[in-house]
């Protein structure tokens, strides 16, 4: 019977955005530029990303074209993290993306146009729209699965500016859990690199 059919009765382009991708492998954009290969273990947790299927979030803030500041952390030490940020900030961040950012759109968008090359979706920032300036710097972030990215969540880019504005309206609480966090894993007092931890 058709109406058993899953997806049944929906329109043709509907079925196509649907359908499972072909697998991206990481792209080397998301590459540590430490090793020079795809990040294999969480910064926090050290879980492997080969021997395990747990989605992680790959942040890479550059300066001037370099790299300044990267980690790779696993889903669930991301909702850990996320736990410590203050209610109120948690809620000030998804106001300020849902007012710049149709994420919806994005990720249909990114599901219609993605054709292998992430370079189109980390060359403009996400909140702002605009190109991004290497002078002034910004971060990429991308969410990967094993050695594969995660193709429902587009990488994206943000402009140090915006990233500034974002970090203006966090609480004391939550500037303080991610400056001790900085410090804890990279030896730095917080600056603009500092991680977003957000799967935006
Ligand atoms: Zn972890």
């Amino acid at each position: 019977m058709r109406s058993r059919r899953p997806n049944a009765g929906l329109v043709d382009e509907e079925q196509e955005y649907l359908q499972t991708p072909e697998p991206v492998p990481v792209p080397e954009r998301f590459w540590s530029f430490e090793t020079d290969g795809p990040f294999e273990r969480c910064l926090v947790c050290h879980r492997s990303f080969r021997d395990e299927p747990v989605p992680y979030l790959i942040e890479k803030a550059y300066e001037r074209d370099e790299v300044v500041l990267e980690l790779a952390v696993c889903a669930i030490c991301q909702t850990e993290m996320m736990r410590e940020f203050s209610e109120a900030s948690l809620k000030l961040m998804q106001h300020f993306i849902g007012e710049h950012v149709d994420v919806e759109a994005q990720m249909r968008q990114f599901s219609e146009q993605f054709a292998g090359d992430v370079e189109p979706w980390v060359s403009k920032c996400l909140i702002r729209r605009s190109p991004v300036d290497p002078k002034a710097g910004y971060r990429v972030a991308a969410r990967c699965v094993g050695e594969v990215l995660d193709t429902r969540f587009p990488p994206n880019a943000i402009s140090v500016a915006a990233l500034e504005d974002m970090m203006k309206i966090l609480s004391p609480q939550t500037k303080g859990f991610l400056n001790d966090f900085t410090e804890k894993y990279f030896g730095v007092p917080t600056g603009n690199d500092v991680p977003t931890i957000l799967p935006v």
